[in-house]
């Protein structure tokens, strides 16, 4: 007969040990994907919201893994910014923009923006990261840094937010409202841009109480004098309702799904011919 506490453990120990090596999984198969090629960078054009020119994309993961198929960044992302591996995804994001730098019209006026996890701020890794890719200076310029705050609240350092917006990068929050630290970040990280979450575009026009808090978002970056940009736009009544309530910029499938930044010059051509 085996003790109780010998069987409770021995189970534990089995518990651990499930989590390690699913964790280690986990981060092996990260590293294998970036080995080998399965992370693709796909674009979403953004619009200005009066005229519908484009105004610039954000940058967006793919994950094209043999083993498992297609995995949603919702999920991976999550995992890898858990595990200390969200470093590597965005240096991958970073490579890929260097490296296609020419799909993108080349004025200051274009932007491209970088999502970056909170915590790639710590101790100014992303300043490093950015200087070891050499962008050429006019496409830094270029640069929007889109700061997510999944990661709760993350002591930013104002020395970092300093030298981005002196290196001429711009940031924006990302997921404004949805998170624990809004409020917060708008003091230390000194935005140029919130983005209004999909879930707030989605709830105007009804009468949930996230109606509401979307026309507060927009009063408070109108009255701090920061750009908005509204993500998730799916509708033309949505479209309007922003538009008239001077929301800057629009992002949605009623533009443009995300698309492989080789097909982007090809969708821009279609657009708006020169
Ligand atoms: P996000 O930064 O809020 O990006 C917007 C998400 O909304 C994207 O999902 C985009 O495809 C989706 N979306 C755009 N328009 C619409 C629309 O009209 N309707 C709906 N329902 N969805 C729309 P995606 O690409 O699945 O990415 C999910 C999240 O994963 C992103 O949310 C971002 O937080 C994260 N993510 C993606 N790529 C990266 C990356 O390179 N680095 C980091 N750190 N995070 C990333
Ligand atoms: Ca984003
Ligand atoms: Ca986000
Ligand atoms: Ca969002």
């Amino acid at each position: 007969q085996l003790p109780l506490a010998l069987i409770l453990s021995m189970l534990i120990g089995y518990i651990t040990w499930l989590a390690t090596a699913n964790r280690m999984s986990f981060s092996w198969e990260i590293n294998l994907g970036l080995a080998s090629r399965e992370f693709e960078v796909f674009c979403q054009p953004l619009l200005n919201a009066r005229n519908l020119q484009c105004t610039g994309v954000e940058l967006l993961l793919r994950w094209n893994n043999p083993r498992q198929g297609w995995i949603s960044p919702e999920v991976f992302i999550p995992l890898a910014e858990q595990q200390n591996l969200i470093a590597p995804l965005t240096r991958f994001v970073l490579d890929e923009t260097v490296r296609h730098l020419d799909m993108f019209p080349q004025s200051r006026d274009f932007h491209i923006g970088i999502n970056v996890a909170a915590s790639h701020f710590h101790n100014g890794e992303i300043i490093d990261d950015l200087k070891r890719h050499w962008f050429p200076s006019q496409a830094i310029q270029q640069l929007v840094l889109e700061l997510t705050e999944r990661d709760a609240l993350p002591d930013v350092d104002y020395r970092v937010v300093r030298d981005l917006h002196g290196l001429g990068i711009a940031l924006a929050i990302d997921d404004f409202g949805t998170g624990q630290s809004s409020l917060t970040y708008l003091e230390t990280l000194n935005p140029d841009v919130l983005k209004i979450d999909k879930s707030f575009t989605a709830a105007i026009g009804t009468d949930a109480v996230n109606s509401t808090v979307t026309d507060i978002i927009i009063s408070l970056a109108q009255r701090l004098g920061i750009s908005l940009v509204a993500e998730g736009v799916e509708t033309p009544q949505q479209a309007e309702y922003l538009r008239n309530h001077g929301v800057n910029v629009l992002q949605g499938y009623l533009y443009a799904r995300p698309m492989p930044l080789k097909a982007f010059p090809l969708w821009l051509e279609g657009r708006d011919p020169p």
